[in-house]
């Protein structure tokens, strides 16, 4: 559904870069994780024409007269990585990001998020899964990125996430009754069938790339529950029901279990943290599909920080503390019980850039460093339905590329250090 943006991204990227070149590009690999298998391959050369890959081959081949040639022999080159899981508009500071929303306007939001597009970017996420903005900022940055307006990566948005009364993501929780404003489905809050259809029409309409809902309570929002139930299974179904018409896959923030099971059944695409998981829901998400997208790093993040005096809202510290340190098990049991996991930090809790931290808490629970990398490529690039043209090193793929000194399977530490980004056949970073 993107490819026209990404042929217009290709285009005028081309022409705002100052390292394009009109010959081949070839980039001389010394260990190359191409995703098409679990093992590295040795002295390779990719070859980039324009946006796409040309050729993958053995051996460093000669440059002819034009060619570019990027010498990456000491470095690990492999896809771009791909965060399933990020809010590029904020970044949790304290106690003054509550206050946020009475100050900042869209065009606020907006800067903001091109800052943290870039910066990502700059990382080695060259896609990203943008699961939640204010103002439908990040619709209007994903396009501005598509034509070179602004510098970050290829961002699928859902933009307003959709909830329910009082829910994760109502945007009026926590106001006074003076200063809480009306909202209804064009702001994402829906109760019954009709509103959530139209709540997903009307993000079809605003041109979001998917849906998010937040199935249970949430850590963050200032409300009682981390966990409970928060849609009735009509309201899940009409939902599902509307985005496949639409063509968008539906995202599911989820902690308790209730919650995620109504939404696994009525056919949701991935759940988002999943803290509270158990064997029925491992096995019920085998059974469907369903993706797990684990943000270890916002666990870690909020459980750190509700150890502070003050960091957050008095609602929001005890379900920091108790939900937080859970995540790392819950994706540990995932793993073993054979679930599909896709990489997602929820960065926005944790700082952007910090994106790759999250290889480490995977490989620390249990998981083989290139299952880490392939949940960031190809599980990635499956669950967003663009296997066809990204995810892994191949022939006609999509010339999105980075590279780490060293071997990532040896240290995946190293994925916290991406010395070169490619993406669209423009390098970013060298
Ligand atoms: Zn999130």
């Amino acid at each position: 559904m993107n490819k026209p943006l990404i042929t217009l991204a290709v285009a005028s990227a081309l022409l705002s870069s100052p390292f394009s070149t009109v010959a081949d590009t070839l980039i001389h690999a010394g260990k190359v994780f191409t995703g098409t298998s679990k093992n590295l391959q040795e002295n390779v050369t990719i070859v980039v024409e324009d946006n796409k890959i040309k050729a993958v081959k053995k051996g460093f081949a000669e440059a002819q007269e034009g060619d570019t040639v990027i010498d990456l022999r000491s470095s690990t080159v492999m896809p771009g990585l791909m965060d399933m899981h990020v809010h590029l508009s904020s970044q949790h500071g304290g106690p003054q990001t509550y206050l946020e929303r009475f100050s900042l306007n869209e065009a606020d939001y907006a800067l903001r998020a091109a800052n943290y597009a870039k910066i990502t970017l700059n990382s080695g996420f060259t896609t990203v899964r943008n699961l939640g903005d204010g103002y439908n900022e990040t619709v209007a940055l994903r396009n501005a990125i598509s034509k070179g307006y602004a510098t970050g990566p290829r961002i699928y948005t859902v933009a307003k996430s959709i909830a329910t009364t009082g829910g994760h993501a109502d945007p009026s929780n926590g106001l006074s009754h003076l200063l809480r404003p009306d909202v209804g489905p064009k702001q994402g809050v829906v109760n019954g069938e009709a509103e959530a259809r139209e709540a997903v029409r009307t993000r079809y309409q605003d041109g979001a790339d998917l849906i998010k809902i937040t199935a249970t309570g949430g850590v963050l929002s200032v409300a009682k529950s981390g966990q409970n139930p928060q849609f009735m299974t009509d309201e899940l179904e009409a939902i599902v029901e509307t985005a496949k018409d639409y063509g968008m896959t539906v995202a599911v923030h989820a902690h308790g279990k209730e919650g995620m099971k109504r939404a696994i059944e009525a056919g949701v695409d991935s759940i988002e943290h999943g803290t509270y998981m158990d064997d029925e829901i491992r096995t019920l998400m085998k059974k469907h599909g369903t993706y797990y997208v684990p943000t270890i790093l916002a666990g870690k993040f909020v459980a750190d920080k509700a150890k502070i005096d003050g960091f957050f809202p008095e609602l929001v510290r005890p379900k920091a503390a108790a939900i937080g340190p859970l995540i790392q098990n819950t994706f540990e049991q995932a793993h073993k019980a054979g679930v599909k996991i896709a990489f997602g930090t929820d960065s926005g809790v944790s700082a952007h850039g910090d994106n790759a931290q999250e290889f480490s808490l995977m490989v620390e629970a249990g998981m083989k460093p290139a299952d880490a990398l392939l949940s960031a490529t190809v599980n990635s690039a499956s669950l967003l339905g663009i296997s066809d043209i990204l995810g892994t090193l191949e022939e006609g793929k999509l010339a999105d590329i980075v590279a780490v000194k060293g071997n990532p399977l040896d240290d995946i530490s190293l994925m916290e250090s991406v010395s070169f980004v490619m993406k669209d056949g423009v390098v970013y970073k060298q």
